[in-house]
């Protein structure tokens, strides 16, 4: 019998600098008497994320969903937007607040991405752009994406939430498509506690969002276009300066926890690794299995449910589908028929513990309760 954890065990933990530099940067703050408003903190954050992201053109907010919502809106899309259903909230409600309706497409069973291969016999006189995802890391399919929206005269769109950092060969993640949002929430890998921005390729777009983000002022009394309150502010940039320089320690830390998954979950049968990418195609977000209730003998309900009594609390990560939500339920593309896919993927995700403080040994640990659980069928058998 294994014993519970003593403490509980989330799924992530915050990556926290420390309190002294943080104070120290308050400090800095303080005495500037600048708090908000593309202040000193907000530009060198700017500046240190554009080499770090490896973009031309990046423009921070204060929260991930509406660097989306306002990225959507200086496109001028119009109608329908092809999207997956299998993502966080924030993807299709950003479509929402532009008035604009989501086509809801099925994933690729291995990635549970948008299939590239389903878009084109969705896209109608009305498509307007492709909003993809790249979930829990893995890279959309970019290039068949580009090439689908090259031939409609399509705008593409990443929500790169969980991508921070990622490569596809050598490439960033951001330079394909149009634009991609990142998410600097307490939750990601990279944090300003709440906060978010836009990579794109247009210079145009940056007078644009600087216009959106900022109640459509062009100068103290200039009011040029409808626009909103998104700004990142000093305190959460000068938090974020302190915590990328944490950040590749972090994902080194990460990295070793990831293969000690890899290495006891071997072989178990029923559960595959979704989050395997290695080096600087991975952005090491989430750990992530799928348990393949056939196979392994127990439901992932039942195993999330099961791990809670060891004080583990895995989550479920994307759950319920978007299109699933009650007002699209009217929607021809959101019929469960339809999607077939993302309806399994979302019986099967789970997300597990994973975090740089992690110890080696609870890792190993939720493993062995894990393989225990296994397979009521070859027990059956054996008796
Ligand atoms: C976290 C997340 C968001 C929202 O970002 P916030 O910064 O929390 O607003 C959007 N999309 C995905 C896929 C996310 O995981």
């Amino acid at each position: 019998m294994i014993n519970k954890f003593y403490e509980p065990l989330y799924v992530t933990r915050p990556l926290l600098p420390g309190i002294e530099e943080v104070n120290k940067r308050m400090k800095e703050i303080w005495e500037s008497k600048w708090l908000t408003n593309n202040g000193v903190q907000h530009k060198k954050l700017e500046n240190e994320l554009k080499s770090y992201l490896d973009v031309e053109h990046i423009s921070l907010f204060n929260n991930g969903t509406l660097a989306l919502l306002l990225g959507l809106k200086s496109l001028d899309l119009t109608g329908e937007v092809i999207t997956t259903p299998f993502t966080f909230p924030a993807t299709v409600q950003a479509l929402d607040w532009n008035g604009l309706t989501p086509v809801f497409c099925d994933i690729d069973p291995d990635t549970l991405n948008i299939d590239a291969n389903k878009i084109e016999a969705l896209i109608t006189e009305k498509t307007s752009a492709i909003l993809g995802v790249h979930v829990f890391g893995n890279p959309c399919e970019v290039e068949k994406i580009q090439s689908l929206a090259d031939k409609y005269n399509l705008k593409v769109i990443y929500d790169g939430a969980h991508a921070f950092g990622t490569r596809i060969d050598g490439k960033p993640i951001s330079s394909f498509g149009d634009m991609t949002m990142f998410s600097f929430h307490a939750t990601k890998l990279f944090n300003t506690v709440e906060g978010g921005a836009l990579a794109f390729k247009d210079e145009k777009l940056n007078k644009k969002l600087n216009l959106l983000k900022n109640f459509g002022l062009a100068g103290p009394e200039e009011v040029v276009l409808s626009g909103l309150n998104a700004k990142m502010n000093e305190v959460q940039a000068g938090i974020g300066l302190e915590v990328l320089k944490i950040v590749e320690a972090e994902r080194a830390k990460r990295e070793v926890i990831r293969n000690t998954y890899e290495t006891y979950l071997a072989g178990i049968p029923g559960i595959r690794i979704l989050t395997g990418l290695k080096g600087e195609n991975s952005s090491y977000q989430y750990f992530v299995i799928e348990i393949d209730e056939e196979k392994y003998g127990r439901s992932r309900d039942w195993v999330h449910e099961e791990l809670k009594k060891y004080n583990v609390f895995t989550r479920r990560y994307f759950y319920p589908l978007c299109s699933d939500f009650g007002w699209y339920l009217h929607l021809e593309s959101a019929k469960t028929e339809n999607l077939p896919r993302a309806q399994k993927a979302v019986k099967q995700v789970l997300s597990m513990p994973y975090y740089g403080e992690l110890e080696t040994e609870s890792v190993e640990k939720i493993c062995t309760i894990l393989k225990e659980k296994i397979h009521v069928k070859v027990v059956a058998l054996n008796n």
